[in-house]
């Protein structure tokens, strides 16, 4: 079944359509990392005003891991816009998701330029940050094979051969524990020394994810046709090699943002692609095939932020001739997903004195994941359209709950002002009636247009 608000999105990709096939003329190809550099340095110089450039460190090889951030104020986190990414090339011999992201990249700009209401829309409300390769060292290995002599292996992982999508803090054994004994559901404790058990890219991502507040996002593979969603490490350790459902608390979310993405896209969805059959388009990663230490986990595990990981060619290094098909194929796909960041909740929480509480816990009743708000104070929290009943909690505060509704459009906002649990009375009158523990009453906006 498509997801909700699938007509508006259809005529929205008509729209699309017209404008990108005018801009598809320019040149398809694939970009070496000198070539990749000035074609980000580039949408820069076009789009100075929304687009900057900027780098989370280095690869192994000393190669810059550069970013290109879309937004209308570019370099600021803005109060309650969220953020957002797209990594590509995680393995270095997965080229297609770079291709797209570059692609994607000067679509933006142009559509931009171009006063597209959707994209104008996009990058008014919402940080994106596009990071086009996260292996670039991997990926000079795969691409001085070339497309035909390119091997299944070559390239896969950086100039040390390690596979990156293994490499992040297993945290998964540490929240199957606390699910058993009722622990923490969030930002979990990273592991002691876990600078030195990691390569560079994957120090560089976490850094960045420690930096940026991201709500939303999708890493993008090769050898597979399928949106993939966590968990990808299997429950039970007896069942490794056996294929397990590993639902997360918000699978129902999950679920709905890997079909937008499958449904979308011009083939994905219709299941059968490379050989394999996936309903819908979709898969739970510990489904298909269990594995430790991958990024989506450690996003949805350490941070607020839902990754996916999208397997976007049968073939890992196309030939530049197939690359317009699969541009078309997926720039619907890329746009639609990069949408879902503005579902669900969001608001501030502050005190008394209208000072933001950052790292405050939202939590929604009946799915056992907090997310925390910023340094703002401002939360996101995606979810579908309901019913729900949220609670806004900081240590030395009085929570503070309310009902919500969740409509399918844009997300609506809730305030939480919270107040010190220390300016409450202590000791009242025989006959005042205590209001310690009473909750304050959170302000409720429904106008999903509103800006602040
Ligand atoms: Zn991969």
């Amino acid at each position: 079944m498509p997801p909700q608000g699938w007509t508006a999105p259809r005529l929205c990709a008509l729209l699309l359509g017209v404008t990108g096939l005018l801009a598809s003329g320019s040149d398809f190809q694939h970009h070496r990392y000198d070539d990749m550099v000035r074609a980000l340095f580039a949408v820069q110089s076009q789009c100075p005003y929304v687009a900057r450039v900027y780098s989370i460190g280095r690869s192994a090889e000393g190669r810059h891991l550069y970013v290109l951030e879309f937004s209308d104020n570019p370099g600021i986190h803005e109060a309650l816009e969220p953020e957002f990414k797209y990594v590509g090339n995680m393995h270095g011999n997965e080229v297609l998701g770079r291709e797209l992201l570059i692609k994607l990249s000067q679509f933006l700009c142009d559509e931009y330029q171009a006063r597209n209401q959707r994209v104008t829309r996009l990058i008014h409300d919402t940080r994106i940050h596009i990071l086009p390769s996260m292996n670039p060292d991997g990926y000079e290995v795969a691409a001085r094979q070339g497309p035909e002599l390119n091997g299944y292996l070559v390239g896969r992982g950086n100039a040390r051969e390690i596979d990156l999508n293994r490499n992040f803090p297993d945290l998964n054994a540490l929240m199957y524990y606390y699910e058993k004994t009722n622990g923490r559901n969030h930002h979990l404790p990273l592991p002691d020394n876990w600078e030195l058990q990691v390569e560079p890219e994957t120090l560089a991502v976490i850094k960045w994810m420690q930096n940026y507040n991201f709500v939303l996002s999708a890493n993008l593979h090769g050898g597979a046709v399928v949106a993939n969603y966590p968990f990808d490490k299997s429950r039970d350790p007896r069942f490794r090699g056996r294929t397990t459902y590993a639902a997360t608390p918000d699978d129902k979310i999950f679920r709905k943002l890997a079909r937008t993405y499958s449904y979308a896209h011009g083939w994905m969805h219709k299941g059968w692609n490379c050989g394999d059959f996936f309903n819908e388009g979709i898969t739970n990663g510990a489904s298909w095939y269990s594995l430790s230490k991958g990024m989506q986990d450690f996003n949805y595990l350490y941070t607020n932020c839902f990754e996916i990981t999208l397997e976007l060619s049968c073939d890992k290094f196309p030939a530049e001739s197939a690359l317009p098909r699969e541009w078309l194929g997926n720039r619907e796909a890329l746009v639609s997903y990069l949408e879902q960041v503005h579902h669900g909740i969001k608001g501030m929480v502050y005190d008394e004195n209208n000072n933001p509480i950052s790292k405050a816990e939202i939590s929604v009743a009946g799915i056992n994941h907090d997310v925390t708000s910023g340094v703002d104070g401002d939360y996101f929290r995606l979810l579908l359209p309901g019913t729900y009943t949220v609670k806004a909690s900081a240590p030395g505060y009085l929570p503070s709950a309310s009902t919500v509704t969740v409509g399918p459009a844009e997300a609506t906002f809730i305030f939480y002002p919270l107040r010190h649990a220390s300016l409450q009375p202590m000791f009242l009158g025989k006959h005042k009636r205590s209001t310690v523990g009473r909750p304050t009453c959170p302000r409720v906006w429904t106008l999903s247009w509103q800006r602040y």
